[in-house]
């Protein structure tokens, strides 16, 4: 059911107002974890000022230790919910608990499901099942193959409103965290007709490598580009080494703005 060959058309997905799959580029961002009101509020006006409002942030964190911050878990969805309702933008956020899908889409707009979680077939088949859109990541190895049929599980339960998200893959390279699969980005175009994503953070996990990848993913047709902001990156509970502070948030766009590649 995600394939072109099923239904021609591109589907767009509107999150209150802000058209994903358009045609237009569009840019989700926020800090890797929620950590305070604060800290939520300030980058969300930092990208209001931009013009943005897709809200990105986690209250549930997969953290790859145990013993690593794990998220605010309802505290950060109940902020992240009064500064999008304060500021009039969108929640999208990461749910890892099949469980947990019915209380946390009561105050996010978009589920997020994470690259460690693309192949969690009762969180797929549970977020198929709600009625919000849905940002699937693709997997720390998955192939394009097992990601749109991830993909197929959700929209099977009835929920067409899926964005593919590439995040980078493992590769033996270590020059960056994952290797930007950018090639993903127009063959996920070409065989489906979801909105594909690009989330630069994680698939550099290098600060400067942020605006050259951003440029890629638009210049090859991405809809959307992902990047993390955090007021001060430094003390970041999670992702402090490629999280962008505000100011650097600003040049970011505005280089990408210059470069004619977003609007
Ligand atoms: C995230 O976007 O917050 C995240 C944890 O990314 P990924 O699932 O791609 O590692
Ligand atoms: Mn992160």
């Amino acid at each position: 059911l995600v394939s072109r060959k099923k239904k021609a058309e591109d589907t767009i997905i509107d999150l209150k107002g802000e058209k994903v799959g358009d045609g237009s580029q569009k840019m989700i961002i926020g800090p890797c974890s929620v950590e305070s009101y604060e800290q939520v509020y300030e980058v969300a006006s930092a990208m209001k000022e931009q013009g943005m409002r897709l809200l990105r942030g986690g209250a549930f964190k997969p953290r790859t230790s145990p013993y690593d911050f794990q998220g605010l878990g309802l505290e950060g969805l109940e902020i992240l919910r009064r500064v999008a309702d304060e500021l009039d933008m969108v929640v999208i956020s990461e749910v890892m608990n099949p469980q947990d899908i019915e209380m946390a889409t009561e105050y996010i707009d978009v589920i997020q499901i994470g690259a460690r979680n693309m192949q969690n077939f009762d969180l797929l088949r549970e977020s198929g099942a709600s009625d919000k859109p849905v940002l699937l990541k693709r997997g720390l190895s998955a192939t394009i193959d097992e990601f749109t049929k991830a993909a197929e599980y959700i929209i099977a339960k009835g929920n067409e409103n899926i964005m593919l998200c590439e995040r980078g893959i493992r590769t033996y390279e270590k020059a960056t965290r994952n290797t930007l699969d950018i090639s993903a980005v127009p063959i996920l175009k070409q065989e489906t007709h979801l909105p594909v994503l690009v989330d630069v953070t994680h698939s550099t996990g290098r600060r400067d490598l942020l605006l050259p990848a951003a440029k890629a993913a638009f210049a090859i047709g991405a809809d959307a580009v992902m990047a993390e902001v955090h007021p001060d990156p430094a003390v970041a509970l999670s992702d402090s080494a490629q999280q962008m502070d505000i100011p650097q948030f600003n040049e970011f766009v505005e280089s990408l703005r210059q470069s004619g590649l977003y609007k």
